[in-house]
């Protein structure tokens, strides 16, 4: 596959957000409409080419990417969220970061059951708050048909986390 330009603008910050940490930074992407645009394009055909009929974004940076495929596809954009940040009927999964746990939160209504939902994020790690995200669509009887991620962190070993799932990445590290 040809390089993509959203390749060569993706920032490496090293010891962030602490020592022995290699931060992707996405920020200058988002600055350039071509590489944005090339990334939420990408990801569209996939989650068009996996049937996806609604569109799960992974609080905060899964919203970037995620709105601008729901809008293409002509889809719903269901929101996954940090706790305490839903108003509404909520559901929600703890999960375990390398240091203690983190949980997110999904609207009980935001999915209607066999529904089959593409979840979005920036970026594949360990995997953990993809499975959680994978298993709020499913306790809402959700199906999911896929997860579209820009970055994959091959070393991490995320996809270790979501057996059996359907995962794209444009790019791998
Ligand atoms: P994980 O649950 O380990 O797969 O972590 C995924 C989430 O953490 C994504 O939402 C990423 O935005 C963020 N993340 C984890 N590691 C990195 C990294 N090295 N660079 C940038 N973002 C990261």
């Amino acid at each position: 596959m040809a390089q993509l330009f959203a390749e060569s603008l993706i920032r490496d910050v090293p010891d962030f957000p602490k020592p022995g940490i290699m931060f992707k930074d996405i920020h200058p992407v988002l600055q350039s409409p071509q590489a944005l645009r090339e990334v939420c394009d990408l990801l569209t055909e996939d989650a068009k080419a996996k049937g996806a009929e609604v569109i799960v974004g992974i609080e905060s940076r899964g919203f970037i990417f995620g709105v601008p495929i729901a809008l293409n596809l002509d889809l719903p954009f269901v929101l996954t969220r940090k706790v305490g940040k839903l108003p509404y009927d909520k559901i929600q999964e703890e999960y375990s970061l390398e240091y203690g746990t983190n949980t997110i939160e999904m609207h009980t209504d935001a999915i209607s059951p066999g529904q089959r939902c593409y979840i979005v994020d920036d970026l594949l790690a360990t995997g953990g708050t993809a499975a959680a995200a994978a298993k709020l669509v499913e306790r809402l009887n959700g199906q999911v048909a896929g997860f579209g991620f820009m970055v994959e962190l091959e070393f991490l070993d995320g996809r270790q986390n979501l057996p059996g799932y359907n995962i794209h990445a444009l790019l791998k590290y």
